[in-house]
């Protein structure tokens, strides 16, 4: 049998790690019911005080949706909610958190975004307002430079009467960050524009301004990523499948591709562009191992509602960390909630890959459950989908694996089986 190869992409390190963050988890909770679609990353900082903050306002917000939005029968009123978060740590005592809030239905007139933010001091133990950063005697400087920024640089949205009645000594400034070089400071719509502005941010330079605490600059460290090609052996008389993980990485993703190693088996993980600065170790041992990477949008809208602009923005963003973390890009998608139109198709410059097998693991709890769906009537060149973001996920994987082995498949990514395709297409 003649044996054909195919350059796979090997990357090596050479300097620097990623190791600023400190958290190694995010929370995920994606649903998809009959008139509901639910996308929600939010991050576990292990400050247990500021986690359970977050995931109260978290549950709040979910809980409150649901009583409005999941009681429409009509099948035509569909609702999205989607919170997606930045998590920053500023040096370590100090660290930011927000969240975005997006809402949007086809019985509102536009979806609603909005915003909350956590700013947390580790020595304290506590969440700070505004006050606790800025002294007194500099605040009023502090809100005339707000004023003066918000009316320079949004002066089509703002709302003057409105500005003026916020923005006063009195009013508590609940959304702000800051890091080693900006306070910044958000309104939400409506606070000080009318309601179809986006969230507005104000920065302002830190050495305009004097603070209560104390920040001192810290060095970043670089990656740089070379490109090393080896050559894997693809066979194409042999019976092929390709495994296809969606939503993650999370924490059990690392464990997903030791599994997949350990057995000489490779999969395609479509990731969540929001989630790959956190887990940029995990990504870079799955191209290592070599896996495919798809992008599978950066905070999990449901890309059909998106208008033009949007939708760049949740490939692109994806696109671009992905390339930075591993000096990988992709070249396929998998649409978020498996949503696809023709219009879509046109809009996408990858290829867009959907499933044949769907193992459901993430609505079933039984393990034997997802094996047997991952395993019954399985077929050449099927799609097998699953979600690296359930710890069930990883047991029904060691169950799966050598039950597809024993029915004679190679688990191959989804380049290899169109590579394979081709292939075949050729022989005959
Ligand atoms: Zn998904």
């Amino acid at each position: 049998m003649k044996k054909y190869f195919m350059l796979l992409c090997c990357f090596i390190l050479t300097t620097g790690c990623f190791t600023k963050n400190k958290t190694k988890n995010i929370h995920t909770i994606i649903e998809e019911e009959k008139n509901i679609l639910v996308g929600i990353n939010y991050p576990i900082t292990n400050y247990k005080k500021l986690d359970t903050i977050i995931e109260q306002d978290v549950a709040n917000i979910y809980e409150e949706f649901k009583s409005q939005y999941e009681t429409l029968n009509n099948l035509q009123e569909q609702s999205e909610l989607n919170i997606d978060y930045t998590y920053e740590i500023v040096n370590n005592r100090y660290s930011n958190v927000t969240l975005y809030i997006y809402i949007n239905s086809s019985i509102l007139a536009n979806p609603i975004s909005y915003m909350k933010s956590y700013v947390f001091d580790q020595k304290q133990n506590k969440l700070l307002t505004i006050h606790d950063i800025i002294t007194d005697d500099n605040f009023s400087k502090y809100i005339a430079i707000l004023k003066t920024k918000l009316i320079q640089q949004y002066g089509e949205c703002i709302l003057l009467d409105q500005v003026k009645a916020t923005i006063t000594m009195n009013y508590s400034y609940p959304l702000f960050t800051f890091d080693h070089e900006a306070l910044t400071t958000y309104f939400n719509p409506n606070e000080v524009t009318a309601s179809y502005c986006d969230i507005i941010d104000i920065e302002i330079p830190l050495n305009s301004l004097e603070l209560k605490i104390p920040i001192t600059n810290e060095t970043k460290t670089h990656t740089v990523i070379e490109f090393v090609a080896n050559p894997r052996i693809l066979d194409p008389s042999k019976k092929v499948i390709a495994l296809t993980f969606d939503d993650g990485p999370s924490k059990y993703t690392e464990e997903i591709l030791d599994i997949l190693n350990e057995n000489n088996a490779y999969a395609t993980f479509f990731v969540i562009g929001n989630k790959v600065q956190i887990y940029s170790e995990t990504l870079q041992k799955m191209v290592q191992f070599g896996n495919e990477i798809g992008n599978h949008s950066y905070n999990h809208k449901w890309l059909t509602k998106l208008n033009p602009t949007d939708l760049e923005e949740q490939i692109t963003k994806t696109q671009d960390i992905i390339k930075q973390i591993t000096g990988y890009t992709p070249t396929i998608i998998r649409p978020t909630y498996g949503s696809i139109s023709q219009k879509l198709r046109k809009q996408l410059s990858l290829d867009v890959i959907m499933w044949t097998v769907d193992t459901s693991d993430w609505k079933y709890k039984s393990i034997d459950r997802i094996v047997k769906n991952a395993t019954t009537n399985i077929k050449d060149l099927d799609i097998i989908l699953m979600h690296d973001t359930h710890e069930r996920t990883v047991s029904a994987l060691k169950k799966i694996i050598p039950i597809l082995k024993e029915q004679g498949f190679e688990f191959v990514t989804i380049s290899e089986l169109k590579e394979i395709k081709i292939l075949r297409e050729q022989a005959e």
